[in-house]
């Protein structure tokens, strides 16, 4: 299949926000693809070559880019750079330059290693070379890289270097989530819902969109039944809702749930296969290197040795044998030191579900069955642990086991759905499992997690740095992410040096397609880093765009206040507060204020 023929779909994705139009589109595309290419086509139009669980990363810089866009053209880098502040996009300079000029000069470059004609790539060709991008590393590795790019170029049609470009940029930007392709795949392959409903299990399961497009073109949706549990592929995580009343939340779980500490740590995802154990955090990162204690007590200290566990990971002072905040074990999180790391900061680890025993999926047993197996397999150890529950069914009761868990160290507590329908819902947030934190219990302050799309520019003592963020919240129907308040406050000193190192990197010149915003900040951010904040309340707000029209016409919701509380480094953004759940909240705050 020719790279044209997706750089081509590419564009029309590109000159659409509408999402029932990008899925026409996809579903054109997949018509025309042929089925050993089904996986490659799925990762490219996400702007991936693998699934994302598996870290794969080009390691190009803005600046090598223009290198190698200056050489491709024979033009200076001063004149690429200039042309890339004026346009935004260095996809589009490319595109521009290529057209313009013509790459005859790399003709003569490409003499000898290539014979190949420009409009020549194929999916292959693109594929295996992002590849070789991803695996070519240490000394000398750059040069290597940007030849390989240089490679693609020479062969390349404007409009292939430009979605080329931003592929290895990693700011592809077209705008498709993994539910968008998902809903492209169910109609194309299915009758819409139903086959819906199937394929996002499978996708819950597997957590690899590519996998389940090839499962699809060769086996059909008989294929897609079969996909299960695999060690070693992390699972999508299942997510909690919120509730601000204690009596709300029992009338929720029909009168009686369990209830056990929410720890203040790190999801973790334990799978192990006799001595292979691998660690997945929230957002499916690998973060085994991160924590050789945990799996080396994980090996120990269950009786199965092919099981997939979950728990949190948790600072522990061993001495004074209490839970430390969730900030101590933040500073886990480095390339280096881990060994003295392991020393200085011990943890223990609260597991609270198990999807998966000897060969066999739980994730349709209910919660309570999965609890029991859980308590069955743990042998006696330091690090591994159970999580406390209490099963109650007054408030009374409630209130004194949320208080408890609030006296030693916790965050709050996490109600659990105890009748039989609680199979482990991956993926999901639901009202299995809610939340009830400290923070909700006082009408001033409640916590959320918000996308960071845009920053201005600090005066004074914090010129040069991003002294005000502007903040949103995932709109999980529409998948776009909607402004929902200012932050400047909150910050320490250094907590701002970390935001202007992590989010400059992340600068875009234009409005990301999916940011919907009324607002222009000094410079946009591409939406990936989620930041926890407290705010006083939640207010109407003629600027925001959250929930535009909802309540008011014209009119979004927005934080007032907005505190700064810590990086979640642990979310992606399709993780983080979501439109409906700031919707609820204004609404619960209404009710509760009359
Ligand atoms: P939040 O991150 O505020 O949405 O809260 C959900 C998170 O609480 C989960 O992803 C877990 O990391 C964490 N957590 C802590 N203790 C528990 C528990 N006992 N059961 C489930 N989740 C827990």
């Amino acid at each position: 299949m020719k790279y044209s023929i997706l750089s081509d779909i590419f564009k029309k994705l590109d000159s659409t926000t509408k999402r029932l139009e990008m899925i026409e589109i996809l579903i054109e595309l997949f018509n025309k693809t042929p089925i050993e290419n089904f996986r490659h086509v799925i990762y490219l139009t996400s702007g991936k070559i693998g699934a994302d669980y598996k870290n794969l990363d080009f390691g190009f810089a803005d600046k090598m880019v223009i290198k190698v866009i200056a050489k491709a053209v024979g033009k200076p880098v001063k004149q690429i750079s200039d042309l890339y502040k004026q346009i935004g996009d260095l996809g589009e300079v490319a595109e521009l330059l290529i057209k313009e000029t013509g790459q005859q000069h790399l003709g003569a470059f490409f003499q000898t290693t290539t014979s190949k004609q420009k409009n020549s790539l194929t999916i292959e060709d693109v594929w295996n070379n992002l590849h070789k991008i991803v695996n070519t590393e240490g000394k000398g590795s750059a040069s290597k890289k940007t030849n390989i790019l240089l490679g693609m170029f020479s062969e390349a049609s404007p409009n292939e270097a430009k979605y080329i470009t931003r592929t290895v940029l990693t700011q592809l930007r077209l705008g498709v989530k993994d539910l968008t392709i998902i809903e492209a795949l169910s109609r194309k392959f299915g009758d819409g819902k139903e086959a819906r409903v199937k394929i996002e299990r499978a996708y819950n399961v597997t957590s690899d969109i590519g996998e389940v497009g090839e499962v699809l073109a060769r086996n059909g949706m008989e294929g897609i039944e079969k996909i299960t549990i695999q060690v070693g592929r992390p699972i999508r995580m299942m997510a909690a809702q919120r509730m601000a009343s204690i009596e709300e939340i029992l009338e929720k779980l029909g009168g009686e749930c369990a209830l056990e500490f929410k720890y203040d740590g790190e999801r973790v995802q334990g799978h192990i296969l006799n001595d292979d154990v691998s660690l997945y955090s929230r957002n499916l990162n690998e973060i085994s290197s991160m924590y050789p204690d945990v799996e080396k007590a994980l090996k120990n200290s269950l009786k199965s040795k092919d099981i997939i566990v979950e728990g949190e990971i948790t600072a522990w002072d061993p001495v004074d044998e209490k839970l430390k905040p969730f900030q101590i074990l933040m500073s886990r999180k480095r390339k280096y030191g881990i060994n003295e790391a392991v020393q200085s900061i011990p943890v223990k680890v609260f597991l609270f579900d198990i999807l998966y025993i000897d060969g066999e999926s739980l994730l349709e047993k209910s919660y309570p069955q999965r609890r029991k197996i859980l308590e069955s397999n743990i042998l006696d150890n330091d690090i591994i642990v159970l999580s406390s529950r209490k099963i109650v069914s007054s408030p009374v009761l409630f209130e004194e086991y949320f208080e408890n868990a609030i006296e030693n160290g916790c965050e709050g507590i996490m109600a659990k759905d105890t009748r039989d329908e609680t199979q482990y819902q991956a993926g999901n947030r639901g009202f299995l499992w809610i939340k009830h934190k400290f923070d909700y219990s006082e009408s001033f302050a409640d916590s959320y997690d918000f996308i960071v799309v845009g920053g201005f520019y600090g005066k004074g003592r914090r010129k040069g740095t991003l002294g005000t963020l502007l903040m949103a919240a995932f709109n999980a129907e529409e998948e776009r992410f909607e402004t929902v308040c200012k932050l400047g406050s909150g910050f320490t000193d250094e907590d701002l040096a970390k935001v202007t190192e992590d989010l400059m990197k992340l600068k875009v010149e234009q409005r990301p397609k999916d940011v919907i915003s009324k607002m222009t900040p000094d410079v946009w951010i591409q939406p990936t880093k989620v930041y926890e904040i407290q705010g006083a309340d939640l207010s109407t707000s003629p600027i925001h765009t959250c929930a535009l029209d909802e309540i008011k016409k014209d009119t979004g919701i927005a934080i007032r206040f907005p505190r700064f509380i810590r990086f979640r480094d642990d979310k992606n953004p399709d993780q983080a507060t979501t439109t409906s759940e700031i919707i609820n909240a204004y609404k619960n705050q209404r009710t509760k204020n009359r």
